[in-house]
């Protein structure tokens, strides 16, 4: 069995051997996290391993202060769209798997998905995230950046999208090199389990059932260029503990071999879906109190790397995870092809939240967050190496905040119900008081004033 870089005997000894800390020990490794530089992945373990409730509150504090500090009150809103839903793999959790014949197949029209963007874009969203199963063969790659086009050219009014993430099955160096020539943003991939064994369970036929090619795809996408990654695990069939150990490891490997490591976590649980009996009983159901503390000891152990959170959690866990760390969520999703133009049947997964954009932004902006479509530091090349060092040292704020503002604004001024804007045009002006520096503050109220005259697309 050859689990590359992921070093399973380590994970066990250390699953053996770990215990929680003292109170003291943990106060000091809490410390450590408040000066907003990571703690060491041995931190990271003890901390997994807290069960005491008292405890727990205080590693929940201490992640919303680094949230706060670092991200502040914005928080990033994206869709994802489902272009096919055909695969030739066999993961035991998915609708989409090949032997279920419980879904109708389908994989989008070019003027189908023309359709599904034009919906999308007349909502206001400004972000997608590309979705498909991995039953296209050979030219499936071709099908994915004929659609990045046709995403890219869709406008509606003022509006278009403006960033769009990928996530779809691991390919070779050169075509990845496509991949990042069609202009994308992150390049996602779930490795859903590190468990070596659980994982060869789990995925039973299909190119996907190689544990090693698919753990090494990051390689292959940071080779290829694509310097933002985004890594996940599929909660609820292996023991969360191992799972985050191992994707720790994961982002040592990249940090060590490309000097930075993965640009966002996504963390969804498994929920149950349509033919799939493993989604109904997973072996290793995680509860509302772990998954806060898998958030919880994600943002304080990598500070700067975005985590995202998908419409399958419904609105109060979503709120909950809010103040633990989670900086970019979907909003209005649907998962079948064809969901946003046309009927909502026949998802790839159940969904906890279904509520629209307009609904889930009046929701966060009363919450005291703001709802960000910005893209300024992609298409300024702000990404990889570049992105951190602007992260770093707490430039986040500065630069996101501002933004945040404006892309609000635009949004409201061209899409926001009455009631959210009323909600919204609160927030901005107390929000925008809070911009540290004068010259920053300024020029985003010249922002602000532009964007309600109807200017589009202004970011610093
Ligand atoms: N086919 C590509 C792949 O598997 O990487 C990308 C598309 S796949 C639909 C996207 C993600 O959906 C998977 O990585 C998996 O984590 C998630 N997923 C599949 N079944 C799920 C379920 N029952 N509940 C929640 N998420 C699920
Ligand atoms: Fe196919 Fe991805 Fe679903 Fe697996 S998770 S069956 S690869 S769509």
């Amino acid at each position: 069995m050859d689990t590359g870089f992921i070093d399973h005997g380590k994970i066990y000894d250390c699953l053996k051997n770990t215990a929680a800390p003292e109170l003291s020990e943990l106060k000091e490794i809490l410390e450590h996290a408040r000066g907003l530089k990571g703690i060491s992945f041995e931190e990271a373990e003890r901390l997994l391993m807290v069960e005491d409730r008292d405890h727990l509150e205080l590693v929940f504090e201490t992640a919303n202060f680094v949230k706060e500090e670092i991200y502040g009150k914005r928080l990033v809103l994206f869709a994802p769209l489902y272009v096919s839903n055909m695969c030739k793999n066999e993961c035991l959790y998915c609708a989409f798997k090949r032997s279920n014949t419980m879904i109708p197949r389908r994989t989008l029209t070019q003027a189908e998905i023309k359709r599904e963007v034009e919906a999308l874009v007349s909502q206001g969203h400004k972000r997608v995230l590309l979705v498909s199963g991995e039953g296209l063969g050979r030219s499936a790659l071709d099908f994915t950046l004929e659609t990045i086009n046709t995403i890219y050219s869709v406008k509606v009014g003022k509006g278009e999208i403006r960033r769009i993430n990928v996530n779809i099955a691991a390919l070779e160096v050169e075509d990845f090199k496509r991949l990042k020539d069609a202009k994308i943003g992150t390049y996602q991939l779930f490795q859903e389990t590190y468990h070596y064994d659980t994982y060869k369970k789990m995925h039973e036929a299909g190119p996907k059932s190689d544990y090693l090619y698919h753990l090494t795809a990051m390689d292959r996408a940071m080779e290829a260029g694509i310097d933002d990654v985004g890594v996940g695990i599929l909660f609820g069939l292996e023991d969360y503990r191992f799972e985050i150990m191992a994707m720790l490891q994961h982002i040592r490997h990249l940090e060590e071999r490309f000097g930075f490591g993965v640009h966002t976590i996504s963390v969804p649980r498994i929920e149950p879906a349509t033919g799939s009996d493993l989604s109904l009983n997973p072996p290793y159901p995680v509860d509302d109190l772990a998954f806060k503390k898998i958030l919880a000891v994600l943002r304080i152990t990598v500070p700067y790397t975005g985590m995202i959170l998908s419409t399958r959690e419904n609105a109060q866990m979503r709120k909950e995870a809010l103040s633990m760390g989670i900086s970019q969520i979907s909003a209005g999703s649907r998962t079948n092809p064809g969901g946003y133009s046309e009927d909502r049947s026949l998802e790839q997964f159940s969904l906890g939240d279904h509520r629209s954009l307009d609904e889930v932004i009046k929701d966060i902006a009363s919450m005291g967050y703001v709802p960000s479509f910005c893209t300024g530091c992609y298409r300024l090349g702000r990404t990889g190496a570049d992105f951190m060092d602007l992260a770093k040292p707490g430039l986040i704020k500065h630069y996101c905040l501002p933004n945040a503002l404006t892309t609000f604004a635009e949004y409201l001024v061209n899409y926001g119900s009455a009631e959210t804007q009323i909600e919204g045009w609160k927030l901005i002006e107390k929000m925008v008081s809070d911009i540290p520096g004068d010259d920053i503050k300024q020029k985003t109220r010249e922002n602000l004033e532009l964007a309600k005259k109807g200017v589009t697309d202004l970011y610093v």
